[in-house]
């Protein structure tokens, strides 16, 4: 990098590429750090989930498209296995100090910072009476996505595909945990999960268990009525999940639209867990000055990028659930932002 770094980017998932890439794009030095060892954070365990050879856009071709593109960048320094430790202010400027493995001390100094720290999925220990852990057909979507994920389509084999359940708003949706948001993600994700196991088992039974869908965002209305045409869609919750006949896993809901208590057995239950902020949000709010909203992402101001300290904006999941593909469209808006701030400093 021939200049002084002009901003640091903290973390190094989806978030955090596309607002490097942004800000290099416009001749920004950038310092990407990312605490662990290989760039992509949640965005890198996405695999393909094209039906019939029909892309069902998960956002993983994007992810793969900018960890390219980052790699052919010029002006990007990215530093992994790094995490903040202390921030401080000199001269309106913000001292990162940081440390790698294995204890090694680094510091950066820079005019502004995009904080892209990402998220957590929600544990699906959190509703416990879904026995997950307990019962082995219970599994959750990030475990299918591994499964995937390791042995592509093949794993379908091995899964007992008769009837299937997805149980959406797993630990989202929930103000006893203190997370009364929707987490905007995990229909589309069910959804396209549900499409793969249809297409390898096109005989298997699959409903989904819903308290209520996301239908906000472009075509949404129209992609739940194109699933009640393949799924059976099931208006109530599960209230506990129990060992049934034959391994199968039995639970007992009530049918929202007609009071009707039903008891329903099933050979695989997916749950559909949530977004939440990381565990370290309330370490990096405290480091920066931040303030977090009710739920714990980082509190902005009415533009959405841009913190209450000045050179602080944050950009994808750590302010808000979002896709990849919006994930990417924030970091735009962050790394324009920063843009804007950084020349009213020149
Ligand atoms: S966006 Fe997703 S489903 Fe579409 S081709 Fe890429 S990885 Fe596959
Ligand atoms: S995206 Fe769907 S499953 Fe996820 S919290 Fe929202 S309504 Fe529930």
């Amino acid at each position: 990098m021939s200049d002084r770094p002009r901003a640091a980017v903290i973390g190094g998932g989806i978030a955090g590429i596309a607002a490097s890439l942004n800000l290099a794009q416009r001749g920004i030095g950038v310092i990407l750090i990312e605490r662990e060892a290989q760039l992509g954070g949640n965005a890198s365990t996405v695999c393909c989930k094209a039906v019939g050879g029909v892309c069902q856009h998960c956002g993983g071709c994007l992810f793969r498209d900018h960890l390219r593109a980052l790699e052919r960048a010029e002006g990007v320094s990215v530093f992994l296995q790094t995490h903040v430790e202390r921030v401080e202010r000199r001269e309106g400027r913000l001292a990162l100090l940081c440390e790698r493995a294995q204890g090694e001390a680094l510091s950066f100094e820079v005019p502004a910072v995009i904080l892209a720290t990402g998220f957590d999925h929600i544990s699906p220990l959190a509703k416990g009476p879904y026995g997950y852990g307990l019962l082995p057909h219970v599994i959750t979507g990030r475990d299918l996505e591994a499964l995937l994920q390791g042995r592509g389509r093949t794993a379908c084999n091995e899964l007992p595909l008769g009837k299937v359940a997805f149980i959406q708003c797993v630990g989202s949706r929930d103000e006893h945990n203190g997370r009364g948001y929707c987490s905007q993600v995990c229909c589309r994700y069910a959804l396209r999960l549900a499409r793969v196991l249809q297409e390898s088992r096109p005989e298997a039974e699959i409903a989904f268990f819903k308290m209520d869908l996301q239908t906000s965002g472009r075509d949404m209305a129209e992609t739940w009525a194109a699933a009640r045409g393949a799924f059976r869609i099931v208006a109530g919750m599960p209230a506990l999940l129990e060992r049934g006949a034959e391994g199968k896993v039995a639970f007992r809901y009530e049918e929202v639209l007609t009071g009707r208590q039903i008891r329903e057995s099933f050979d695989l239950v997916v749950l559909a867990t949530g977004i939440q902020p990381r565990a370290d949000a309330a370490l990096l709010a405290e480091q920066f000055g931040l303030n977090q909203d009710p739920s714990g992402f980082f509190a902005t101001a009415p533009d959405g990028v841009s913190t209450l300290v000045p050179g602080v904006f944050a950009a994808g999941c750590c302010q808000a659930p979002r896709s990849i593909a919006e994930s990417i469209a924030h970091a735009h808006q962050a790394a324009q932002a920063c843009v804007l701030y950084l020349g009213g400093r020149a």
